[in-house]
C-alpha cells in the first residue's frame, strides 16, 4: 500500500491532509512562478525555490517540474570550494565500495554526516502477514507493525523497488562522503522491520537526514511523485515539534531535485500540484526525532509511471535526485 502502516487507502488519496491553508497559498505561488518563468530559467527557479530561506516555508514557491537539461547535477547546489557531484553524479558505479574490505570513505560535502535510508516494506512481508499485522505503539495510536506495500500490475513489488532505489541512493550518498545506514537489507530479515524500529534506527544513528523510500498504489491516471512531511504531533512517545521545520526543508529540497533529475512532475492527485503533503498518521514520521520525510516516487498502478519505476535507468535518476536533495539540505 501507499503508506507504511495504514489500511488500504481510498483510491483518491483522500486520507491525505491536503486542505491545509498553506497548500492554498503555495498553490497560488506555483501558478505565478510557472507563468512567469521561461523554460530556460526553470532550473534556476528550482534551485532558488528550495534555497530554504523562509523560516516557515510560506514565502517559498513549490516544486516545479523542469527540464533535466536546465541544470546539470553538478550545478544544482554548488557552492564555492566544494566539489558537489562531479565524482558521483550519474554513474551507477561511482562510489561503489568493496564489501570485503573497509574502504576509505569518500571525502565530500557530506563528510561527517549520517543519513539513514529506509527501504519501505519488505519483499517477505507477503509471507508474514501475522507478524506484520501485530500492533505497535506510534505515540498517537496503535497501528500495524508494517504493511506489504503495493505492486505494479505485472507484479513488480514496491519492496523490490524501494530496496533497489535505496541501495543506489546509498552509493550516491557515500560518494559524497556520507555515512549511510539502511534500516534493512535484502535478505537480512524475513519481514519488517516494524515502523517503530525503522524510526528508532534513524533516531539512534542521530541521523542528519532520514528518507523513507516508497511508491504509491492508487488507481491508474494518478501520476507523479510526492513527498510526505511530518505533521506537528505530540502524544505519547510521538513529539515532532523539533523536526517539522527541518523536515519540510529536506522535503522541498528533495522534491525540486527529484523533479529535475527524473523529469517527473509532482503528483496530480494530491498536494495541489506541490508534490508535498503533510500527514499525522505515519509512525515512521511521528516517532522520528531526526529530520525525516517519505518519498512516494510514482504510482505503481499507472502504466506510464510503472514503466518508469521498473526501469533501472530511471531508478538511478530517482536515487540521484534524492541524493542531490539531501546534499542541498545538508549544506553541500
Ligand atoms: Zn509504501
Amino acid at each position: 500500500m501507499r503508506n507504511d502502516n495504514s489500511p488500504p487507502p481510498p483510491e483518491s488519496g483522500s486520507s491525505i491532509s491536503t486542505d491545509r491553508p498553506w497548500f492554498t497559498r503555495r498553490s497560488t505561488l506555483v501558478v505565478g512562478v510557472a507563468a512567469l518563468a521561461p523554460a530556460a530559467l526553470a532550473g534556476w527557479v528550482l534551485t532558488q525555490a528550495f534555497a530554504g530561506s523562509g523560516p516557515d516555508g510560506q514565502a517559498r514557491p513549490a516544486p516545479l517540474p523542469a527540464s533535466h537539461s536546465a541544470l546539470s547535477p553538478g550545478q544544482r547546489d554548488a557552492k564555492p570550494g566544494s566539489t558537489p557531484s562531479e565524482s558521483a553524479s550519474t554513474s551507477p558505479g561511482a562510489g561503489t565500495s568493496s564489501p570485503a574490505a573497509a574502504p576509505a570513505p569518500a571525502k565530500g560535502p557530506l563528510t561527517g554526516r549520517t543519513v539513514v535510508v529506509d527501504p519501505g516494506h519488505n519483499t517477505g512481508n507477503f509471507k508474514h502477514t501475522d507478524e506484520i499485522d501485530q500492533q505497535v505503539d506510534i505515540g498517537t495510536n496503535r497501528k500495524e507493525c508494517d504493511t506489504t506495500g503495493t505492486t505494479t500490475n505485472s507484479g513488480y513489488m514496491e519492496a523490490e523497488f524501494t530496496m533497489d532505489v535505496s541501495k543506489r541512493l546509498r552509493t550516491a550518498l557515500e560518494a559524497q562522503g556520507a555515512k549511510v545506514v539502511l534500516t534493512h537489507e535484502t535478505g537480512d530479515r524475513a519481514w519488517g522491520p516494524c515502523i517503530t524500529e525503522r524510526a528508532r534506527i534513524g533516531n539512534e544513528a542521530k541521523a542528519d537526514a532520514v528518507v523513507s523510500v516508497h511508491a504509491d498504489g492508487v488507481s491508474a491516471g494518478n501520476r507523479g511523485f510526492h513527498i510526505i512531511l511530518p505533521a506537528t504531533v505530540k502524544s505519547g512517545s510521538a513529539d515532532t515539534a523539533k523536526i517539522v521545520g527541518p523536515s519540510r526543508e529536506l522535503g522541498e529540497r528533495i522534491a525540486g531535485n527529484f523533479a529535475r533529475a527524473t523529469g517527473s512532475a509532482p503528483a496530480n492527485y494530491l498536494g495541489s500540484g506541490t508534490g508535498l503533503v503533510v500527514r499525522d498518521d505515519l509512525g515512521g514520521l511521528n516517532l522520528s526525532t531526526q529530520p525525516k520525510v517519505f518519498i512516494e516516487c510514482g504510482n505503481m498502478r499507472d502504466a506510464k509511471d510503472a514503466a518508469q519505476l521498473t526501469s533501472p535507468e530511471w531508478r538511478q535518476k530517482a536515487a540521484q535526485g534524492i541524493a542531490d536533495g539531501i546534499v542541498g539540505f545538508l549544506g553541500g
